[in-house]
Formats: structure tokens, sequence, C-alpha cells
């Protein structure tokens, strides 16, 4: 097992990843921006090491900062968490070439399936079921028509470089399209330094689900169920769920299966979601994220598994601590991703917390990295906190978050606390009945 792990993130991730390692006796590095001086992760880890300015670019992104970093406390292996250089394979590589180990999975694993075209291809020689689309990347309008017409419009034309829901539009009928591809590929090359696009059917009501993974890069591997991550703005979750409402258990064990035995052949190593579309009762798989999420919390309510513990002990090479038939699925779990951030207009709200009191009792958990007095930085992204409640039923979990949402203080910043009060009491929430569009078409009537 490691002695000591640099966790190379900031905010509720790092503390995230912070407890795990003291749970497993495993001595902790912070890193930290000037900003983040006075970070909640700072505070709680063994060490800590400033590697740059505020930008991310400077600091968290910083490689030559980060192996500085390990080499000067002695770390044997980093936790990237999510974001930053999280899926980044040449990082990987790097910490390979200096002998420190990488939480996470093989650096060609993590390079397919960054390129969504590359992901799309692997997933589809796997036995994954993908949205019909083009066979690889778009080069030329008159191979973009050819594609559109053969699957039907409307059409959606995605980035390969894609991230965040940017470099993705929609084309209802022929003559769109090739304004479409421009503006697809003119926001790719600026978001991502890449162009490449690829076609699409557009779903016109999915939902989102994806499946949660473990391998142990021998062969290994293991699903943990599903999150419905269909409640979204601007293509980013809000509110996750599991298991979803939508699945029965024959589904459940279908899709879990046909993810489990491709993450088998591929040696898949360390944590990874295997998103899809749902749609009419068929899934249709989008990509792949080689790293923990932001939403995993509700998986580990479910399972009482700890993910970060498990991607850690496959990293040492240490076997996982569960077996497929050891996972059962208990109750409901429910996550709101709480921001700081204007409720309606979603303006961010930075500045100090001025009273902060997070729910408690029986099936909560808050994980968040702030405290009364602390300030929010404008440099990184608005996350307050995620409250996640457990309850043997979903109506259990509802009548559970709605209480722990109103006990919820956050003073001094606006947060999306009040949306969350909204949707919990929502008719069409609690009845489980939404698609990925929902929460836009709610916004628009109720903004
Ligand atoms: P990103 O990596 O940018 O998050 P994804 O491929 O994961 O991109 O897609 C993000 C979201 O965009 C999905 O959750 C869904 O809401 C929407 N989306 C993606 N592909 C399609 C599609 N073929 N049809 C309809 N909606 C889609």
């Amino acid at each position: 097992m490691f002695d000591k792990i640099l966790i190379a993130n900031r905010g509720e991730i790092a503390l995230r990843i912070l407890r795990a390692c003291k749970e497993l006796g495993i001595a902790t590095v912070a890193v930290h921006s000037t900003a983040d001086a006075n970070a909640m992760h700072v505070r709680l880890a063994d060490e800590s090491v400033c590697i740059g300015p505020p930008p991310a670019r400077d600091s968290y992104l910083n490689i030559p900062a980060l192996i500085a970093a390990c080499e000067i406390t002695g770390a044997d292996a980093v936790h990237p968490g999510y974001g930053f250089l999280s899926e980044n394979a040449h990082f990987a590589d790097v910490l390979a070439d200096h002998g420190i180990a990488f939480i996470g999975p093989k650096a060609d694993h993590i390079r397919m399936m960054g390129d969504k075209i590359e992901a799309k291809r692997t997933a589809r020689a796997l036995g994954i079921p993908c949205v019909p689309g083009s066979e690889g990347g778009i080069t030329d309008d008159e191979e973009a028509h050819r594609v559109a017409a053969e699957i039907g419009f409307p059409v959606l034309v995605k980035a390969a470089a894609g991230g965040g829901g940017r470099g993705m539009k929609v084309a209802r009928d022929a003559e769109s399209l090739s304004d479409a591809l421009s503006m697809a590929r003119m926001e790719a090359k600026a978001a991502f330094g890449d162009d490449a696009v690829y076609l699409e059917k557009y779903l016109e009501k999915p939902r989102h689900i994806e499946v949660q993974v473990i391998g142990d890069g021998r062969g290994g591997a293991l699903h943990l169920g599903e999150r419905d991550c269909s409640l979204q703005r601007r293509h980013q979750k809000v509110w996750e769920e599991a298991p979803s409402p939508a699945l029965n258990h024959s589904e459940r064990e279908r899709i879990g299966t046909i993810v489990a035995r491709a993450m088998q052949e591929l040696q898949y190593l360390g944590a990874g979601t295997v998103e899809f579309l749902y749609e009419n009762g068929e899934f249709y798989f989008i990509e792949m994220n080689t790293r923990i999420q932001v939403e995993h919390p509700v998986t580990e309510m479910i399972t009482g598994i700890d993910l970060v513990n498990e991607q850690i002990r496959v990293a040492a090479g240490v076997p996982l601590s569960i077996r497929q038939e050891d996972i059962v699925f208990d109750g409901h779990a429910i996550e709101c991703r709480i921001n700081a951030e204007h409720p309606s207009s979603f303006r961010p709200s930075p500045g100090t917390i001025t009273y902060y009191h997070p729910p408690g009792g029986l099936g909560v958990r808050v994980d968040s990295a702030v405290y009364q007095g602390y300030r929010i930085p404008p440099h990184y992204d608005s996350l307050v906190g995620k409250l996640i409640v457990h309850g043997r039923t979903r109506t259990e979990c509802l009548m559970r978050l709605r209480r722990a949402l109103d006990e919820f203080v956050v003073d001094g910043i606006e947060t999306t606390l009040p949306l969350f009060r909204a949707l919990v009491r929502n008719q069409d929430v609690q009845n489980g009945l939404y698609d990925i569009h929902w929460l836009e078409h709610y916004l628009d009537a109720n903004g």
C-alpha cells in the first residue's frame, strides 16, 4: 500500500480523498494555490505545499510544480480527483516517468476515452450499444449530409474532444446542418484546441443514465449499478439519484452486466463511469469518464462501498475488497449540487460565507470544504457543497431531502438552495417523470 498520497485538487473532492486516505492510514499532502492558503483541505492534510498563483493553469494544472511537490514531500502516489489533471494522460505518463503512481486508469485508456470518436469505436467493439451516428469524424459538409440523411434528422454535431457540454450543436434539418457543423467546429477549436467533430442522432426525450464501474487492471471489473443524472442545465448535472426511477431490476442487470464484461475485456483499472442516454427502453452509449465523478456519493450511499478507497487499493495493486455478488443495492439516494450562484439567473456569487449551518441526522451526508468565515475565491468552480440524502425508499429519501434542504443555512452569498427546495416539492420530480430537457423547460417557465 502507498505511504503518502499527494492530492492534486482542491475543494470538497480534496477533502473526500483526504478522508479515504486517513481511513487507510496513509499520510496526505495537500497542494494549493496562493488563493487557497486558508482552504480546509490544506488545514486537514498532514503536509501542504503551495504550487503557484491563483489561476489554475499556474497551480492546479502546473505539472512541474506538482512533480516538485511530490519529490519534496516524498509522496509515492497522486490522486487527481475530478477536473484539473484527472483525465490528462500526459500527467499520468510524467508521473510514471518519475516513479510516482497515478491513482487512476492506464494512460492509454484515458487517451482512448478522451477522444469521443475513439471511445465510441471502442465501445462498439466491446459490445456496448451506441447512439447511431457517423463511423468516425466528419471532415466535410457532403459527408455530414450523407450521414444525416442515413440516420435521420434531428442530428447533433459533437466535438471529439468535448466536455462540459461545449461544442455541441443540434441541426433539425438539412438547411441548418452546415451552420451547425461550422459553429460546433469553431466552439471546439476555441475550447479544446481541436476542431474534430462527429455526428450523432439527436435523441428528443432521453434520460441520462450512467453505470459506475471499478476494475483491477488485470481483467477483474465490476459494476455498482446506475445513477440517473437527467436533471441538467446546459448539459451540466444538477441533481443525481440512484437507483434510476426509470429502470427495473432486469434492465439494471442487463446494462450493468454488459458494462462490467466490457471493462473486464479492456482490463480497465480504477473507477470509471460509462454514460448512456436511455430512451424507449434502449441504452445508447455517449461517453466514458475515466475518473471519480462528482456524483459518486449516491452510489456509495446505496452500496455502502467507499469508491475512493477502492480506487486507491487497485492503484496500489491490492485486490478489490468486493466481488460482484457482494454488491447489494439498499434504498435510494439523491444528491444536490449546491453552487454559489443566483438560484434563477445562475450568476456566480463568490464572497464570504458569514453564517454556515449544514443539515444533519440519519441518512444525511454533506460533502463540502466551506466553513463560516470562508471566502469563496472567484478563480475556480462555484460548488459550495453536495448534499446527499439516503432513504429506504425514494419517498423517504425525498421527504428527508426536503427537511435537510430546509435546515441548510448558507448566508453571505447566494446559493442554488432555493432551486432545490422548489424541485423537491415539484410533482414531476416526485414522480420521477423527467428527461434531460425537463429542468430547462422548468427554469424557462419559473425563471
Ligand atoms: P460532455 O462530455 O460535454 O458532457 P456528453 O456526450 O457527456 O458531453 O453529453 C452531455 C449531455 O448532452 C448529455 O447528458 C445529454 O444531456 C446531452 N446529449 C449528448 N448527446 C446527445 C444526443 N445524441 N442526443 C440528445 N442529447 C445528447
